[in-house]
């Protein structure tokens, strides 16, 4: 039997042994953690949807009306009205052909990649996708080809040599660890010049970007039969689950053949009917997403003198990169002190070496709690360089 305790203890030894806190309460910028009250720039409830009173009442009506469980999976007997209504509306919400949602957005990337390629095909990869992008790719056998982060040309190199009958570029469309842009509009390009598809997965741009929350193709201004998108809806959202939207034919085979998908009990009603409640938000309170762009722009002022570079971001993922992951974690804790929640995010998360402080901001945050966080950080930078 592997030796467990000694390999958490050499975890523990490199600073990367994760520990989790419990919250008591509901989620929003103040989370009560061990009865003292902190200020919380870590989760991606971008909106502050997650204890919304329109989805809190649309899940009341909701588990009333059909229960708490959805008693079997979509194939069998599991598939609600519900889950129909929210299929329908999420592909009309994102203008394309047709959606299907599951459990989580983990469950849809290792479902849907393994149904779109498989052996003898390839997957071209962007060297900072999420870890459920890795995965899929892994579990679908087909060649993968890892690109450096943002790089074309060698992303256009790999697809030129590329002998593969079906090509499927993977990328976040907001990188969830850094927080900038895929240039999809170029993927775009790259996929007609080389008859490949993408596979676009935007759980940090969905509700967040574009006019009414559509997402990174609406903010950019893209369609493309190509696209293969994924939306998360335990993000801005503020529930749980995920999307793919896209051509009708290929949602139909989703339905067919991604395995979670089939062998998997169907997502319960309720929270069908909490993200169609949500959808309802995205587009009946856009201050939200202003208030978000508000508090994204104070803060990249306040903290461009800080001895950690800050990320060029345009979105609420704003990261400080440290480097070290004591020193991180150090840091973490001296805000934690200051009543500050700003998660450490360490390898293998992201790259070793770039371990950072993940702030992440939403419109449920207030200015001054922006403004104190800022004040906040300034103060630690002073201290630790003094120190340092
Ligand atoms: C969070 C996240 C996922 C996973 O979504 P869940 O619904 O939390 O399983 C997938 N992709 C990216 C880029 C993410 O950030």
């Amino acid at each position: 039997m592997r030796d467990f305790r000694a390999a958490l203890a050499d975890l523990d030894a490199a600073s990367l042994l994760r520990t989790r806190r419990p919250v008591a309460g509901e989620q929003g910028p103040v989370l009560e953690v061990d009865g003292r009250q902190m200020v919380a720039f870590a989760s991606n409830d971008y909106l502050g949807l997650a204890a919304h009173p329109k989805l809190i009442a649309a899940v009341v009506e909701a588990v009333q009306k059909f229960g708490v469980g959805s008693g079997a999976s979509h194939l069998i007997s599991g598939h609600h009205e519900e889950h129909e209504r929210l299929d329908a509306e999420l592909a009309r919400f994102v203008g394309m052909p047709k959606a299907l949602t599951f459990s989580t957005g983990y469950m849809a990337n290792t479902g849907v990649i393994p149904a779109l390629v498989g052996r003898g095909d390839a997957v071209f990869s962007d060297a900072l996708n999420h870890a459920c992008l890795i995965d899929g790719a892994r579990l679908s056998r087909a060649d993968i080809h890892v690109y450096p982060h943002g790089h074309l040309d060698a992303l256009e190199d790999a697809l030129a040599r590329s002998p593969a009958r079906h090509k499927l570029i993977v990328s976040d469309a907001v990188f969830s660890m850094d927080g900038d842009l895929a240039p999809v509009r170029e993927l775009v390009e790259l996929c007609d010049r080389y008859d490949a598809w993408l596979f676009l997965d935007d759980a940090h741009g969905f509700g967040v970007l574009g006019p009414n929350g559509e997402g990174t193709l609406a903010h950019i201004g893209i369609r493309s039969a190509r696209i293969v998108y994924m939306g998360t809806l335990g993000k801005a959202a503020g529930v749980s689950g995920a999307f793919v939207a896209g051509d009708a034919a290929m949602i139909d085979w989703l339905v067919q053949r991604a395995r979670t998908y089939v062998f998997t009990t169907a997502m319960p009603p309720m929270l069908a009917a909490a993200v169609r409640a949500s959808l309802e938000v995205f587009r009946s309170e856009p201050w939200r997403r202003e208030r978000l762009r508000e508090h994204i722009a104070s803060l990249r002022r306040r903290l461009r003198d800080l001895p950690w570079p800050l990320l060029e971001s345009s979105t609420a993922i704003q990261p400080l990169v440290v480097g070290d992951n004591a020193r991180v974690m150090h840091l973490m804790e001296n805000l934690w002190q200051r009543g500050f929640w700003v998660p450490g995010i360490r390898p293998p998360t992201v790259p070793e070496g770039s371990a950072r402080l993940r702030i992440s901001l939403t419109a449920g945050h207030t200015p001054e709690q922006v403004a104190a966080l800022a004040d906040a950080l300034v103060t630690v930078a002073e201290t630790e360089t003094i120190a340092a």
